[in-house]
């Protein structure tokens, strides 16, 4: 009878197989793996993250429908529009030149990944008035009009929402202009929209203009290559996306955030928005962990404080209280608590204080170069 017992060098093999086998579903693990963007919802309204303008082989895009809903899925995206050209079909001789064809490739893909696939196109005219997104729209074919007002007018008598992409394209030093092309867009109810973010741009007069001219701010990767060919994805950089402030979690929900304005965009660490968006995402983010601080004399206490969300909020003191001295500038690191150092400033303040820091968050803009005033709350019992 022989033995049946595997031998040392046998044992050996199985070994080196099971650590590739796990190594090989390690590695698939993370090529399957979705990394969540973690944003706090606003009171009656989910936070959707989403980005309204990409390109495929069906225009002047390098990749196949499907890998744009793959990429989003990964990168914690809500919703995508592929908003192939209308007018700009460089790959027409090697594929379809139906309008159609990209959102229909990816539809498949995005019921399976649970990603609001929106319809859209980009109509592209030369400059003046230059590139316009439409999302909603029903029939794309019939948006190919030579003059760009009949396009525009067309796409939204299909309830499509237009909104102009990149609107320093081409300019010197990305300055845009508000054509009369665009003003008679928007005097016509037509345009509704502003990329204020395109790309790796960011045009501060254009936030300037969504403000003033009551507009929907929104901030678009307008990707072209596979995203991680465009963006340094490996270590951590992220493509800019329209965060939807929605009721709910579906493309007719999103269509009436977006009409309604209720819109930010996040970008290189960037939130930029209304305030009255930019507040309660703030203020949901942030959990001051020590209601309650005691000073005694002149030693200091800590005040902790933990941004659950993740962006770095980047805050700079924005006055004094007396009273109390309290650190210049905090970096509230996405993910992490931080301590704050308070002071007593006099001697002799004696009793209980509620007590507002006055601060300024810098990288969450609410009008351009002007970051959110926000204050953190803190009791100080001051001891003898
Ligand atoms: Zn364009
Ligand atoms: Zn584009």
């Amino acid at each position: 009878m022989t033995d049946k017992r595997p031998t040392i060098r046998q044992k050996g093999w199985f070994a080196v197989l099971i650590v590739l086998l796990l190594a090989s579903t390690q590695v698939w693990a993370q090529w399957n793996a979705r990394e969540e963007i973690r944003l706090p919802d606003l009171p009656g309204f989910l936070t959707l993250k989403c980005d309204f303008h990409m390109h495929t082989v069906f225009s002047d895009g390098q990749v196949w429908p499907p890998v744009r809903v793959e990429e989003a899925w990964r990168e914690g995206l809500d919703a995508i529009a592929i908003t192939d050209h209308i007018e700009y079909q460089p790959h027409s001789k090697d594929v379809s030149t139906d309008f159609t064809r990209s959102y229909e490739l990816a539809a498949g893909r995005a019921k399976e990944l649970n990603i609001i696939l929106i319809r859209g196109a980009e109509i592209t005219k030369g400059e003046p008035p230059g590139h316009f997104n439409a999302l909603f729209l029903d029939d794309i074919a019939a948006v190919n009009k030579a003059d760009y007002k009949e396009a525009v007018r067309e796409a939204v008598r299909q309830g499509a929402f237009v909104f102009w992409n990149h609107p320093g394209w081409k300019q010197p030093g990305n300055r845009s202009v508000w054509y009369s092309q665009q003003d008679t867009l928007y005097r016509l109810g037509l345009l509704k929209g502003l990329e204020v973010v395109n790309s790796d741009t960011y045009y501060p007069e254009v936030f300037g203009w969504c403000l003033e001219k009551k507009l929907t701010v929104l901030g678009n990767s307008d990707v072209h290559a596979p995203i991680a060919m465009e963006y340094d994805v490996a270590h951590g950089q992220r493509r800019p996306i329209t965060l939807v402030f929605a009721k709910k979690r579906d493309a007719e929900s999103i269509r009436e955030a977006l009409a309604a304005g209720r819109t930010a965009v996040l970008w290189n660490g960037l939130l930029i928005g209304q305030e009255a968006f930019l507040r309660p995402l703030f203020e949901r983010s942030i959990e001051v962990k020590t209601p309650e601080v005691r000073l005694k004399g002149k030693n200091p206490a800590y005040m902790q404080v933990y941004n659950a969300s993740d962006v770095d909020y980047h805050l700079a003191a924005a006055g004094q209280v007396s009273g109390i001295s309290f650190p210049d500038s905090v970096d509230l690191w996405a993910g992490r608590t931080v301590l704050l150092r308070l002071r007593a400033s006099e001697a002799g303040l004696g009793d209980r204080k509620e007590v507002a820091l006055p601060y300024v968050v810098r990288n969450a803009l609410v009008k351009p170069g002007e970051g959110l005033h926000a204050e953190l709350r803190v009791k100080v019992i001051f001891e003898e």
